[in-house]
């Protein structure tokens, strides 16, 4: 069975105390929690990553990062790669998130190179996908998700699936307060799995973990998550408060 997860992807937010507290009060609440229904991960800034590392150690929080570099290492002043994020002691690392796309113009090839990186370091991949809101409009939402797919996830090939979590974002939802319907996210996962089912057969897809992104909240987490298909969240502005990111985890 394809777990449940939920991730929170902390943004260029919390400098490095703030951070480190955050962090010592999520473990302490999960940890003290029976088991859980779904992983939970936390992907912070790279300042904090090695002490979270630490931190969570023997508990029930995994880590990540948010980007790493697109080369191996070398003289690329200002960049982190995957093999230092790894040596953090996180395990995961979000590749191809709409901030990324469109803020640093982050083309499905230039992505495919950074999971390569990153599979080839040990780190498992949180790979985002979805349309901008004119894509949407204009009824292009799925030929956009199964490019993206075909040119930045596809070509990793059969093997690497395992180590790949597939977070579907619209755009148009990412902080911005709105969010796809249940329906809206229901049809698009189903999409992505049959795209993934027709690339690479019916075992495969059916392991492979599906997040929806986008405005996602206590308030609207239950019902999204009981559409077939989704398998959790990836979750922005609410993983940066306890109340609100533990609800969301306990919706699952
Ligand atoms: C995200 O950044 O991945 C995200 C889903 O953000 P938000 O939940 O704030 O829309």
């Amino acid at each position: 069975m394809r777990k449940k997860i939920v991730a929170g992807n902390w943004k260029m937010n919390m400098n490095y105390e703030e951070g480190i507290a955050f962090a010592r009060t999520l473990d302490q609440y999960f940890r003290n929690k029976p088991a859980l229904k779904a992983d939970v991960i936390i992907c912070t800034p790279f300042i904090h990553l090695a002490e979270i590392a630490e931190i969570i150690k023997g508990g029930k929080v995994a880590l990540g990062a948010q980007n790493c570099a697109s080369e191996a290492s070398g003289a690329f002043t200002g960049e982190v790669s995957a093999y230092m994020i790894k040596s953090t002691g996180a395990e995961y690392v979000i590749i191809g998130h709409s901030e990324r796309r469109t803020y640093y113009n982050e083309d499905d090839r230039l992505l495919n190179k950074k999971c390569v990186l990153a599979l080839n370091s040990g780190l498992r991949v949180i790979f985002c996908c979805g349309e901008v809101k004119e894509q949407r409009e204009e009824g292009n939402h799925f030929v956009i998700v199964k490019r993206q797919l075909e040119e930045g996830l596809f070509p990793l090939g059969a093997e690497s699936m395992k180590d790949i979590i597939i977070a579907y974002e619209p755009v148009w939802a990412i902080g911005t307060g709105l969010t796809a319907t249940p329906e809206q996210a229901k049809e698009m996962h189903k999409y992505i799995r049959g795209l993934i089912k027709e690339k690479f057969g019916n075992k495969i897809a059916d392991d492979m973990t599906i997040l929806y992104g986008g405005s996602c909240k206590p308030s609207n987490a239950a019902e999204i998550f009981s559409k077939p298909d989704v398998d959790g969240g990836l979750i922005g502005g609410a993983s940066l408060k306890k109340e609100d990111f533990t609800a969301i985890v306990e919706a699952v």
